[in-house]
């Protein structure tokens, strides 16, 4: 996979690559796991913690400090990105802290507000100051009307046993409102534009040497003669093996050269399916606009087309390496045996 950058080996497949997760963003997704525990309480360790370093405090508004643990540190390090990924729900409001705890679209009314006065700020004012019945009755605090539309967008749920917090990070679907490591991951790397040809690599039941065959093709990274040449290495003779009239390419090998068309034919015979491109890029529109056909059908053809190309990358390759030579009879013949045995595996 040298032809890979590292980064782009790391998106996730419906982006276009292979999926691989690194391991500084797991650990930061996994320093964030460790936040939401701590603010979700419940647990011993969560008690344990809020006793031992934010005591009469409140999270939110705690800086570090050097009596606290590197763990500690650590979850008030994430609080920022913390905060931007869940919302809170309330029962009755005297769980939540009215100035500090961030209940109003992920902000608190501190952050929209700035500091209370002495008045205000009376120790262990809660959100239940301005929750009555089941309503919310914000017309204090320096009501304005936009900060009323925020508060009133907070859940109320009586039905719960106690103010919670709920993981919803933007973007992601409304779930159990429980920490989703994936979702969570998502919050923290970058994210790039969906591959609308994904589904034809990482198709279910498609051996892994095929998939990363029909993904190198499909970024353009196969070390064809035309390529070598391009990084300087020598190539004695820059002509396709398998037809021996036109340079090699990845263009011409799939499936310009008359061998390839030839494979491909069979297949498109074989599928019911019309195709006048000779090329990767003008077969996966055809295959994709006739997935109308079933979902057999569908994966039936994504798994023809993948081996197809395998199988002529390794016809080229035994040519070049080996000086073995497969008729184009032989080829089809390993094409059927490695397509059956994947719609049947
Ligand atoms: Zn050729």
């Amino acid at each position: 996979m040298h032809a890979i950058s590292w980064e782009q080996l790391c998106r996730p497949r419906k982006e276009g690559c292979v999926g691989l997760r690194p391991l500084l963003e797991i650990r930061e997704a996994s320093a964030l796991k460790l936040a939401w525990r701590f603010i979700s309480g419940g647990s011993l360790w969560a008690d344990w913690m809020h006793i031992r370093y934010v005591k009469q405090g409140n999270f939110w508004t705690c800086s570090p400090d050097n009596n606290h643990s590197v763990t500690f540190k650590t979850v008030l390090r994430h609080k920022g990105v913390l905060k931007s990924a869940i919302r809170r729900t309330m029962k009755d409001g005297s769980g939540t802290d009215l100035w500090r705890d961030p209940w109003i679209d992920r902000r608190s009314l501190l952050d929209i507000r700035g500091s209370p006065t002495h008045m205000e700020d009376r120790r262990g004012l809660t959100c239940s100051r301005i929750l009555r019945d089941g309503e919310w009755r914000p017309e204090s605090y320096r009501y304005t009307e936009e900060l009323g539309g925020f508060i009133m967008s907070t859940v109320i749920d009586p039905a719960l046993p106690a103010d919670r917090w709920i993981w919803e990070p933007p973007g992601a679907s409304s779930g159990s409102g429980e920490f989703q490591f994936r979702s969570c991951y998502n919050l923290i790397r970058n994210t790039f534009p969906l591959s609308s040809d994904y589904e034809f690599v990482w198709c279910k039941g498609l051996a892994r040497k095929m998939q990363l065959c029909v993904y190198k093709l499909l970024l353009g990274r196969l070390l064809t003669r035309d390529r070598l040449s391009s990084f300087g290495v020598p190539v004695p003779d820059p002509k396709c093996v398998l037809c021996c009239l036109e340079p090699e390419s990845i263009k011409h090998i799939f499936f310009e050269c008359t061998l390839a068309w030839q494979i491909w034919l069979e297949q498109s015979r074989v599928l019911g399916l019309y195709t006048s491109g000779k090329y990767i890029g003008d077969i996966i529109p055809v295959i994709r606009d006739s997935r109308g056909r079933g979902q057999d059908w569908f994966r039936t053809a994504r798994i023809r087309l993948a081996a197809s190309v395998w199988h002529v990358w390794r016809e080229r390759n035994r040519r070049i390496f080996e000086g073995l030579v497969t008729p184009p009879v032989g080829i089809l013949h390993n094409i059927e045996f490695d397509v059956n045995a994947m719609e049947n595996g």
